[in-house]
């Protein structure tokens, strides 16, 4: 797949999966846009990709808030002239069984998660229309189609991504844009570092593939979407989990 000359922007690329996803793109040719909360940290993960050859920038941004959204679309645009691929993978956790859950965590987590997906594909979109061509992956989870004790928040984000993604999938679909998404299932970063040991176990336990997904198995199935040979495959969802969810 050869990415060469298109611009792909990822949010939440500073680490983790999403700096995994950038790497991949990087390597097919891809000048990566790292957006993150962190600015400092999105700009060390950029020097560190341009240092193994890669063409990369990075913005500041929060996601879920439209001002700074807007003004980064806008910068891209200026700075860039074009945008090919959009990769909705900044995510957060605040878990709670639902009974103890604070409206404010419930709020959080659809805002960073769910509303962000909403904010950056429709600046996206105006571009992409434009051009007649887009990739949009958007990063859902195992848990919007299993459910899971502790993420009411999390998995209705998540959920929530799966239906937003179909429907621009059939807004968009004439005009070259496709939209889908990826389902990880546990993979090791952060994210998942800071869980109780029981529950990686109860987690490990429920994989039949017996281990843990790294940043590269969900970076390689999103790969498969940005392609401009899968044009013809919009508003789905790769699962990457072991088997964990069938
Ligand atoms: P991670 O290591 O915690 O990285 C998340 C990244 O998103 C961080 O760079 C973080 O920035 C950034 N971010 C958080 N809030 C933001 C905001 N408001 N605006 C801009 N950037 C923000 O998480 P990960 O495990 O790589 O997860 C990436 C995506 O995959 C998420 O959507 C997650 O829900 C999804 N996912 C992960 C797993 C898993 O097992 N890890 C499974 C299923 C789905 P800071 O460093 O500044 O906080």
């Amino acid at each position: 797949m050869d990415l060469k000359g298109q611009v792909a922007f990822i949010t939440g690329g500073a680490r983790g999966i999403g700096r995994s996803i950038a790497e991949e793109l990087a390597v097919r040719g891809a000048k990566v846009v790292l957006g993150d909360l962190n600015p400092e940290e999105a700009a060390g993960t950029a020097e560190a990709l341009k240092a193994t050859g890669a063409d990369a920038c990075s913005y500041g941004l929060d996601v879920s808030k439209a001002q700074d959204v807007e003004k980064t679309f806008e910068a891209i645009k200026n700075d860039l002239g074009r945008l090919d691929i959009l990769i909705n993978n900044a995510g957060i956790t605040r878990d709670g069984l639902l009974m103890r859950m604070k409206p404010e965590d419930w709020d959080l987590v659809i805002n960073v998660n769910l509303r962000s997906v909403f904010l950056c594909s429709k600046e996206a979109v105006k571009i992409m229309s434009r051009q007649r061509y887009g990739r949009i992956v958007s990063i859902a989870s195992v848990v919007a189609f299993m459910g899971n004790p502790g993420q009411a928040n999390y998995s209705a984000s998540k959920a929530g991504i799966v239906g937003l993604t179909k429907t621009i999938a059939k807004e968009y679909a004439g005009r070259g844009i496709t939209a889908n998404a990826v389902a990880p299932g546990f993979i090791v970063t952060a994210m998942t570092e800071k869980l109780p040991e029981d529950v990686r176990n109860q987690m490990l336990a429920s994989i039949p593939s017996g281990k843990f997904g790294t940043p590269e198995d969900v970076a390689r199935a999103v790969s498969f979407f940005c392609s401009p040979d899968t044009g013809y495959v919009t508003g789905q969802v790769i699962h990457v989990n072991g088997g964990m969810y069938m």
